[in-house]
């Protein structure tokens, strides 16, 4: 019972002292759940034995106790805030995985997954607290939201929200009063970013992150009806705010895994990462692609910028075809591809009674473009403003309209095609297999000009999500969800 009471009081002490740099390490936990069960649970046809990563508690463990570590230098007051603030940020990500890369070569047993499993939490912690913690532009941040709605300024919204999580969710099992820290691949990662943490340090903020996931269950209960009352808002939408709530935590914590996965295996996952480009220190988006729908009834628009993606052909012979441009990050210049995939998520057909057997062939281009930064609306938008100088349209820069010319614009035959059948519903992922297309583009990189998409029947439409999607409604409360969905490059290599 007196161990019980001083859990609670250290509970009391954590929410206290961290809450101000940490969206709260349930919060933390339940954006790393959901995003394996929503997302990462069913990619295992994109990124092979990803899906299947965490087979048991013990890696589910590990991961929950990475969801929490970067908090560690801040417990108490500060046991070391310099290294605790440094292993938020990019830089550190980037040591750390060269220490997994060095120890750890694919493939690997159980022992090894769990320090890549606590890898991938760390991942997704300090990712997620970018939107929750700092504005970009005109998305105002969770954190700040919040206090304009409900509260003034200084409130403990991570604390409440730690709270709220921990009663809507409950605590998680096998993580209570036991995080297990990796204290060798976290000492050689700090090192190698010059901070000086003594092994007692980490162990010291290892135990207060402990001591916290245990006792705030039942400290929580009554201080949980309090903070209902009197933060209502942050209650009613710290899970679909979109900028920064649980669900697009869960959306970006599947893209982070999937690109880090990718990285520690040598493949290659690309998709453009949300631009939070918030500092110090800096983040730098992974921003590999670049895409615009070009229409023939609309010949001089550019829509480089709109969220939607759209392929089709319509009776009276309107049509519209979309272009992608990928930057192979990460892929050695000699390798051999293996297997690459272009996928893109389908976004539905455009009313009931248009579905319809359709066939989306994908050709290589052979001629340089600019996808431009036309944009009308940032959920629903297609069809583009008109083009700035140099931005591409269904003119531009073509020898014959909508990237058309045999050889010239684009090769003669598709690199593939893939069908797109009335059974399909809205929501699901499509793919294309270039294979040799992309090892075209890694002999022989200037030819890499991307990719155009083009019906292969005589009429037909399919929408796809673009690299520039993020919000699905207007209003503010749309889950921030769609990031998840944007086109993908995925290119395994031969080890
Ligand atoms: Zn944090």
């Amino acid at each position: 019972m007196r161990r019980y009471i001083v859990t609670l009081g250290m509970a009391a002490i954590w929410l206290l002292a961290l809450g101000a740099y940490a969206a709260g390490g349930r919060v933390h936990a339940e954006m790393g759940r959901q995003g394996w069960f929503y997302y990462l649970a069913h990619d295992e046809p994109m990124l092979p034995e990803l899906g299947s990563f965490l087979s048991d508690d013990d890696l589910w463990h590990a991961y929950y106790s990475g969801c929490l570590f970067p908090d560690w230098g801040y417990a108490a007051g500060g046991v070391n805030r310099d290294a605790g603030e440094d292993c938020h940020w990019r830089e550190f990500l980037d040591r750390y995985f060269e220490v997994l890369r060095a120890k750890y070569p694919p493939p690997w047993d159980h022992e090894t997954k769990r320090h890549i499993a606590f890898f991938f939490g760390a991942v997704t912690h300090d990712l997620t607290d970018l939107p929750w913690h700092f504005n970009e532009g005109a998305n105002v941040a969770f954190e700040n939201r919040g206090h304009l709605e409900d509260v003034k300024p200084n409130a403990d919204l991570d604390s409440v929200c730690h709270l709220f999580t921990q009663a809507d969710y409950g605590t998680l099992p096998g993580l209570q009063g036991t995080i297990w820290f990796p204290r060798d691949d976290l000492l050689e990662a700090f090192a190698k970013r010059g901070k000086n943490v003594p092994p007692d340090q980490l162990e010291a903020g290892r135990r207060l992150l402990s001591a916290a996931s245990i006792g705030t269950a039942a400290f929580g209960s009554l201080a949980y009806w309090h903070n209902k009352m009197i933060y209502p808002w942050t209650h009613q939408h710290y899970e679909d705010y979109y900028y920064g709530g649980v669900q697009h935590g869960a959306a970006l914590s599947a893209m982070c895994i999937r690109y880090w996965y990718a990285r520690l295996q040598n493949w290659s996952c690309l998709q453009d990462m949300p631009d939070y480009s918030c500092k110090p220190p800096g983040y730098v988006a992974h921003a590999p692609c670049r895409d615009s729908s070009i229409g023939s009834a609309l010949p001089d628009n550019n829509a480089g910028v709109e969220p939607l993606l759209d392929v089709s052909r319509d009776d009276t012979g309107n049509e519209r075809r979309s272009l992608l441009h990928f930057t192979l990050d990460n892929v050695p210049s000699a390798a051999k591809v293996v297997s690459a995939k272009l996928w893109l998520f389908f976004a539905g057909w455009r009313d009931s009674g248009s579905e319809k057997e359709t066939v989306i062939e994908a050709y290589a281009v052979n001629r340089t473009w600019n996808a431009g930064s036309g944009v009308t609306n940032a959920v629903n938008g297609v069809g583009g403003r008109a083009a700035l100088d140099g931005e591409t349209t269904w003119k531009t820069p073509w020898q014959m309209p909508g990237c058309d010319g045999p050889g010239d614009d684009r090769d003669v035959a598709p690199a593939a095609s893939t069908p797109i059948s009335p059974a399909d519903r809205a929501g699901c992922w499509k793919a294309w297999d270039i294979t040799a297309l992309v090892q075209r583009w890694i002999d022989k990189p200037a030819s890499n000009n991307g990719i155009l998409l083009r019906l292969g029947t005589p009429t037909g439409e399919a929408t796809f999500i673009s690299s520039e999607a993020f919000k699905s409604r207007e209003d503010d409360y749309c889950g921030g969800t769609r990031i998840e969905q944007r086109p993908m490059l995925i290119v395994r290599i031969a080890s």
